[in-house]
Formats: C-alpha cells, structure tokens, sequence
C-alpha cells in the first residue's frame, strides 16, 4: 500500500493503472475510518483490481460554527486499517494542495443543495461536490464507492457526475449500525453516555415509520408526528428536521405514494447526527 500526498503522482499512477485495464474502486472519506468507511472499502477491494481511499477533512463543507478544528484524525490508525482492508493507495493531500492560494472554482448542484441538511448547513453540500469532483479528476475511478447514512450527499453526486458527465459509476452501500440500531459514525464519538445510550432512538424512529408504512399509513404528517413524539422523549434530542421526501428531487411529500426517503437531523447536546430510510412504494 502506498500513501501519497502529491495529487498529480497519483494521477499519473493511477492514470498508468487505467491503461493496463485495471479497474479502479475509489473511497472517498475524512478518516476516522469506522466498520461504515470499511464496508465500502471491502466492497471495493471485492470489486476493482485496484482501490483508492481517500482522507481528507474537507474544510469547505464546514460552516464558521462547526467542528472542522475539532473533527476526529487519528491518521496512524487510519493508514493501517487501510493496509489491512487491501487498500492500494492512500491518498492523504493536506489543504494548501486542494485549495491552493487564490482558489476560486465551486460546483454546486442547485436546488437539492439548500434542502433537508442544506437548511441549517448553508454551503455545505457546495463544499463536498467541490471536493469530490476534484478527487474524481484526480483519481479517475472506475467506480465510485458511497454510505447510505448520507443519503442526500448521495444524491447529489448522483446529480453532478450526470449533469458534469463524469465518466464514474456510483455504488451506494447500506448503511452499517451498531447493536442498539445507532448508524456509525465518526462523530459519534462526541457523544456522553446518556447521548449515546438516546442516540438509539434515531433509528427506533425510522423502524417505526417503516411499520406504519407497512401497516398501511400512507399520511406523511401523521408518520412525522408519530417519529417526532417518540425522539422527543429523549431529554437531550433536539430536532433539527425530519422529512418525507421524494428521492429524486429530495421535495416534500405529503402522501407516500411513491419510492421516498426518510430523513432525519438531530441534535444531542453539540452533536448533530443524521440517519435515513427509503421506502419503496409496492
Ligand atoms: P465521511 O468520512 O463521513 O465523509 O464518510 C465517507 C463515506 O463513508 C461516505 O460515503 C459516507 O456515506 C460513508 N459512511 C459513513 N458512515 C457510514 C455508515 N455507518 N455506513 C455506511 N457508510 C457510511
């Protein structure tokens, strides 16, 4: 396994790679590699002869208030679970590479960008389809390897390698939980026991919504309201959102009547935590 800093050697390898047919899995993270991050990675490696896993804690997807100075790094660890996962190549620039000196060249994918997590994270979502249309010029993958858990970020590099015509295929894996149901997450080391132990209702919510659904509840508002009343019993769960929306335009829905997701935001103490569910309509 290599780790390289330098963006254009690792195009030019990579690039060396392509044209001996070897095809390329590409991981894009911001380290703190958890059993999420590896189950992409495993996928990859199964998949491509080669896989490329990135870490970079992108700084433009931060809001002035957020956790970038804070956000978890530990790189040692990081670097050997990717030896150990068959990883080829690390690629681990730091932000003076990505951003050099008078940067100025956004993507934004307009519309689904200022929805759901859009709203209270303004720029956001302009900050990681700028990285990672970047990465995907560095790196050049055959395939581009994506969680679940982030469903709108996503969709909307599902939206920009078809709107920018990227040469990619996109594979979205299911989401990785733990025991009590909590999607992993880096920042979920934040959290104080109660937190944690509270936490475990973000999914209990989405269960439920599941089984009303089943049980034929078809009426967003009442799903809503059943979810909201149960994560509201937790002393520290603040709702940031909770939303049934389309999955293609990420647009409210006020009757399932279709494939939609369920999404949600909350916050525990400083901690904000997202999970999801798609529903597909028989
Ligand atoms: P991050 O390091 O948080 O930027 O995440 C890197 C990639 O790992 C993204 O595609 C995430 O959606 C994915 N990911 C994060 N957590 C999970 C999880 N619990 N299960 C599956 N994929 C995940």
């Amino acid at each position: 396994m290599k780790v390289i800093r330098n963006p254009q050697k690792l195009n030019r390898i990579l690039k060396r790679i392509s044209c001996e047919r070897k095809s390329i899995g590409f991981v894009p993270t911001m380290g703190a590699l958890h059993l999420g991050h590896l189950s992409l990675i495993k996928k990859a490696a199964k998949d491509n002869e080669i896989v490329v896993v990135s870490i970079f804690v992108n700084p433009t997807q931060f809001g002035p208030k957020e956790d970038l100075k804070k956000y978890p790094r530990p790189l040692k660890k990081d670097i050997e679970l990717c030896r150990k996962s068959g990883v080829d190549f690390v690629f681990l620039p730091d932000n003076k590479t990505i951003y050099p000196y008078g940067y100025s060249t956004f993507v934004k994918v307009e519309g689904l960008s200022d929805l759901l997590c859009g709203v209270s994270r303004p720029g956001h979502f302009r900050g990681v389809s700028t990285i990672v249309a970047k990465l995907l010029n560095i790196v050049g993958p055959d395939i581009i390897y994506l969680g679940q858990k982030d469903a709108q970020q996503a969709i909307i590099i599902k939206r920009m390698v078809r709107d920018l015509n990227f040469p990619v295929k996109i594979k979205i894996m299911p989401t990785v939980r733990l025991a009590d149901g909590l999607a992993l997450s880096s920042r979920n080391a934040y959290l104080t026991g109660e937190q944690r132990k509270e936490a475990a209702v973000l999914s209990r919510s989405l269960s439920l919504a599941r089984s009303l659904v089943q049980a034929g509840a078809c009426d967003s508002s009442r799903i809503l309201g059943r979810m909201k009343e149960m994560i509201r019993k937790k002393r520290q769960a603040r709702i940031d959102y909770i939303e049934i929306v389309d999955l293609e335009n990420l647009e409210k829905i006020k009757k399932i009547d279709r494939n939609c997701l369920i999404a949600l935001a909350v916050k525990f103490g400083n901690t904000r935590l997202i999970d999801n569910t798609i529903i597909n309509h028989a």
